[in-house]
């Protein structure tokens, strides 16, 4: 599925700051970006039960009542010794106030509880593009490492202070944020979506 230059593109969020970066990344390719919230599109339940599904069901939903093609994002940490856990309930386990401190104590609390040493764990990024036929086509990217307590660095966000990823040494929260975009799930999924999706 190509995106031709000139084409209106709906990002899925109604997070402000999601559909500016999403914006910035896609401008180059010659499209117009517009927010779900600015077309007025109500948010679906995420009722799915893996990042994938939620994805697509956003994406889906937003280019059947927006009537142009739309990209949803649906990510989140996924720890080996949790069953994947907290995995798409990740934005969840912050609590309505997005207390990640919370979060990421509640990781280690489980972790502690099973008396688990494996700390492996990944951060999944889903990317659904969907146009108002219903058709779809997804994208992901993964970004594998291990988890560090207590929490180190203030950059980034989320369960950023607790992952390092393979071959590093310092967190998410400690690595400069450009280095971050180049390794990510987001980025690596993005890569896949543009080289299909794309026009250079
Ligand atoms: P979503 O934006 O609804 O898909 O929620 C994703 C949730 O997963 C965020 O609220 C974070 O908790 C977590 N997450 C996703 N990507 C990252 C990341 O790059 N760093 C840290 N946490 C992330």
């Amino acid at each position: 599925m190509k995106l031709e230059r000139g084409s209106t593109l709906v990002v899925a969020s109604h997070n402000q700051g999601k559909v500016r970066e999403i914006a910035a990344l896609l401008e180059p390719h010659g499209l117009e970006v517009r927010g779900a919230a600015e077309l007025g599109l109500e948010e679906p339940e995420e009722t799915g039960t893996t990042f994938a599904e939620n994805a697509i069901l956003k994406a889906r939903a937003a280019a059947a009542a927006g009537g142009l093609a739309a990209l949803a994002d649906d990510s989140g940490l996924s720890v080996e010794a949790l069953g994947g856990a907290p995995g798409i309930f990740s934005a969840r386990w912050a609590g309505p106030k997005k207390n990640f401190a919370l979060a990421m104590a509640r990781v280690e609390r489980e972790l502690k509880a099973l008396g688990a040493a494996d700390r492996k764990a990944k951060f999944v990024c889903a990317l659904a593009l969907a146009l108002p036929t219903g058709e779809t086509e997804l994208f992901e990217g993964e970004v594998h490492g291990h988890l560090t307590f207590p929490p180190r660095g203030r950059n980034g966000f989320g369960y950023d202070p607790i992952f390092v990823a393979e071959g590093m040494e310092q967190t998410f929260g400690e690595i400069d944020p450009a280095l971050k975009h180049t390794i990510s799930h987001r980025a690596r999924a993005f890569e896949k979506f543009a080289a299909s999706a794309l026009s250079p």
